[in-house]
């Protein structure tokens, strides 16, 4: 695509890296055909390729963003399904980041939109404040209809739908700590605690410990870290973002020169494509450049690392897991078989849903901003996977779990969690209520 930047307007390194971008894509199309928001909507400007024309007209004019611009970068999911599907390799994921930062400096939203990114922002982030707020919304359930009513309170109405009814309790993994290797150690790892996971899904990161230790990993969770930046990142909240990223590339490599690490833990996939990203995020802060690059080379998904420690082979369970490949993870990190391969090798039947290309529709704060967008992404997703008749769900991202969780009566684990079943773990709550279907 040919562009009209002046030589001024390329001085600034964003517009720079956004350029290279918008001249790799050649208009061809191809990645309309798996854009969720294309497929639902039949907008061009709900595409892509449509985005990519509104993200250069803007840009190359130098102009603020306007309320279409918004509304159409705001429908994009940043599932990155184009990416996948590009053959010209057009970075999709950074061009749309710089455009949600244009957004986020030269617009000024309708105030319930800003109360409500300003209050989600204010609180996922933060594990005490997020228990808080959803302890909160169990309260408010009952008023979750009267808040759909209006256009401008949907997103209200989506939270309290998505709450949980009850709360696990604050597990001990989220305390910072050493778990030590069982044997003799083969490797030493950081997780990352994370935000929003271990309040409404504990057993994720203690499943993920359990397993690692007993595979003779020893496991650390250092003080000091905070949520990834993820949530803040796609609302173009760079400075809040990039805050986050440089406390943790200081927390982790704290702790490589404190005992070494081996690789950086992440059990929602979300968080791994952004901490995979930190190298780039912060390339132009000359103190944090190097060492973040550094951090984004340790980072894995727990699935990934996994699939190293060469895992033997278990007796057939006599369950069948749909696998539902989060974007995050199929998309962002290119990570599609290791999963699928170490359910089987655990002794799962794996099955692959069809359109398992296609968001779910949770995408971060996506399920609480486009509320009818994700209710029809989630609706064809669950149809998908309930059609290939499985007893148990399989994802690795907390996002997706909590869409899907409302959408179906199968229940839906991570990964890792049937993994340390398989390996000699607990047996997960929701596989015990399957008895009927289990092994003597
Ligand atoms: S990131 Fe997803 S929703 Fe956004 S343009 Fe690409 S395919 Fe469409
Ligand atoms: S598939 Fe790639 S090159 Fe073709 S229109 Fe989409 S982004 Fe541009």
């Amino acid at each position: 695509m040919q562009t009209n930047f002046t030589a001024e307007q390329l001085a600034d390194p964003h517009v720079a890296t956004s350029e290279k971008i918008l001249r790799k894509c050649v208009h061809c199309g191809f990645c309309t055909a798996t854009c969720p928001t294309y497929v639902t909507l039949g907008n061009e400007l709900d595409s892509p390729r449509g985005r990519i024309y509104l993200i250069k007209d803007m840009l190359e004019n130098g102009r603020p963003a306007d309320a279409e611009v918004v509304t159409h970068i705001d429908r994009c999911l940043s599932c990155l399904a184009c990416t996948t599907t590009c053959p010209s390799g057009v970075d999709y994921m950074h061009l749309v980041d710089h455009a949600r930062m244009h957004i986020e400096e030269t617009y000024r939203r309708p105030f319930w939109n800003r109360l409500t990114r300003n209050i989600l922002a204010a609180t996922l982030p933060y594990p005490s404040r997020f228990r808080l707020a959803l302890k909160a919304a169990a309260l408010g359930r009952p008023f979750a209809g009267f808040f759909k009513r209006f256009k401008a309170f949907e997103p209200f109405g989506a939270m309290l739908d998505l709450a949980p009814k009850t709360l696990p309790k604050a597990p001990a993994s989220s305390k910072p700590g050493t778990y030590e290797a069982a044997g003799e150690r083969r490797g030493r790892v950081a997780i990352l605690s994370g935000c929003a996971q271990p309040v409404l899904k504990p057993g994720i990161n203690e499943a993920t410990i359990r397993l690692l230790t007993r595979l003779g990993v020893e496991v650390v969770a250092p003080a000091g870290e905070v949520c990834c930046g993820s949530l803040v990142h796609h609302m173009g909240r760079e400075a809040q973002a990039l805050e986050a990223a440089r406390r943790n590339v200081d927390v982790w490599l704290a702790e490589v020169e404190k005992g070494g690490l081996d690789a950086i833990i992440i059990t929602a996939s979300g968080c791994g494509t952004t901490i995979k990203d930190y190298g780039f995020m912060l390339r132009l802060d000359p103190v944090y450049a190097g060492k973040a690059a550094r951090v984004s080379a340790l980072a894995k998904d727990v699935t990934e690392y996994l699939a190293t420690l060469d895992l033997p082979q278990q007796e057939a369970k006599g369950l069948t897991v749909a696998y539902h490949s989060a974007c995050s993870m199929q998309h962002g990190q290119k990570i599609t078989m290791a999963p699928k391969t170490l359910l089987k090798k655990a002794g799962f039947t794996v099955r692959d849903p069809a359109e398992g290309h296609l968001c779910c529709g949770s995408a971060g704060t996506y399920n609480i901003l486009q509320p009818e967008i994700s209710a029809k992404l989630k609706a064809r997703k669950v149809k998908n996977i309930e059609a290939t008749k499985p007893d148990l769900i399989a994802t690795g991202n907390i996002g997706c779990i909590t869409q899907i969780a409302t959408g179906t009566a199968v229940p839906i684990l991570h990964t890792v969690e049937l993994l340390d079943w398989a390996y000699g773990g607990e047996k997960p709550v929701a596989i015990s209520n399957l008895a009927t279907k289990m092994p003597a």
